[in-house]
């Protein structure tokens, strides 16, 4: 099938893919095509793309590993920009090591190990790329990433700037970017660690996900924020919406903030499932849920 943009104009070294399933990129395993999938080489070929989209007024989106993502069914209209290939993690001072956005959170916990560097193990279990993680905010055990980000690397207009985190607004599972934004990389601050100290916290963070977590199906993991002073699961449980499903999506039996995907989910099982969530705990408790989840994509 022919692109929908006429893409002649455009000089890039990357991989353009066009009507790519979201479904194939996303931990949900739902999600219609997006118009253009694109994935550039490096910070210029990212560059050229985002001058092309802009002269031809066409949308897009940075995307991590997908581990976070709602695509709707008729899917999204514009171009999804994965930074896959932006993958380094280096050494940039005592102390301080930069990874790009596309780099695995584990990759960055192992990176730090073998410097003896530590402190961030909570992401170690966290599916998905350093890019996901800052924009979520990710994390676990109360902490969050960016608690233990010293600045961020965005590219901006076509500008790229270093921020500190003081000059960011941001709190749990979320952090506020302007429109267009992508973060490029983000720079660590660690403290000394024994690697065997950070090899048990990872041990520990392993197993504990692989009791609580091991949900059998394709998910988001927490689909909903836990209120504040409040955990999501419970409040789903007292809905009695544990197990329940719309379709294909299903609330888990093991862990009942997790939504899964039984087989043949469409992303408005999904939808309709959450809706209804929403309304039952609502119902019973008073509490309005905020989804985690971002939920993108056409009507
Ligand atoms: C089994 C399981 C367990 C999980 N456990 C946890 C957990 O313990 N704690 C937790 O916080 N999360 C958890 N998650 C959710 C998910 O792993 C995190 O939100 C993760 O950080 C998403 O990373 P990603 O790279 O897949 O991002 P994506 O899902 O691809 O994107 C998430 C958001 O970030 C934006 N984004 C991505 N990259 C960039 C970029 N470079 N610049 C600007 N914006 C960008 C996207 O547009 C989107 O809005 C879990 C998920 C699963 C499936």
């Amino acid at each position: 099938m022919n692109c929908p943009y006429d893409t002649t104009r455009l000089s890039f070294r990357g991989q353009l893919l066009c009507h790519e399933p979201m479904s194939l990129h996303t931990s949900l395993k739902v999600g219609g095509p997006a118009d253009i999938f694109a994935i550039p080489e490096d910070a210029d070929d990212l560059r050229q793309l985002l001058s092309w989209l802009g002269e031809q007024d066409i949308p897009w989106l940075p995307i991590g590993r997908g581990y976070n993502l709602l695509v709707r069914d008729k899917g999204i209209r514009g171009a999804v920009i994965s930074l896959e290939r932006f993958n380094r993690i280096t050494a940039v001072g005592e102390g301080l090591i930069t990874a790009e956005a596309g780099a695995e959170n584990l990759s960055l916990v192992r990176f730090a190990q073998k410097m003896g560097l530590g402190g961030i193990g909570f992401i170690s279990g966290i599916p998905g790329t350093i890019g996901g993680a800052i924009k979520m905010n990710a994390g676990a055990y109360g902490e969050g990433i960016l608690e233990r980000t010293d600045h961020l690397t965005l590219l901006r207009s076509g500008t790229i700037h270093d921020f500190r985190m003081d000059e960011l607004d941001y709190g749990y599972r979320h952090l506020r970017l302007a429109d267009g934004d992508i973060v490029l990389a983000a720079t660590f601050r660690l403290d000394e660690r024994e690697p065997h100290h950070t090899e048990e916290e990872i041990r520990k963070d392993t197993e504990l996900r692989r009791t609580k977590h091991n949900v059998g199906y394709p998910s988001a993991g927490s689909f909903f924020k836990n209120p504040h002073g409040q955990a999501a699961w419970r409040l789903i449980d007292t809905a009695g919406m544990r197990g329940k499903n719309v379709g294909g999506a299903q609330v888990s039996e093991v862990h009942s903030n997790f939504l899964v995907n039984t087989g043949k989910a469409t992303a408005q099982d999904f939808l309709d499932l959450a809706a209804t969530i929403k309304n039952a705990v609502m119902t019973t408790s008073g509490v309005t849920l905020e989804e985690e989840v971002r939920i993108v994509g056409d009507i």
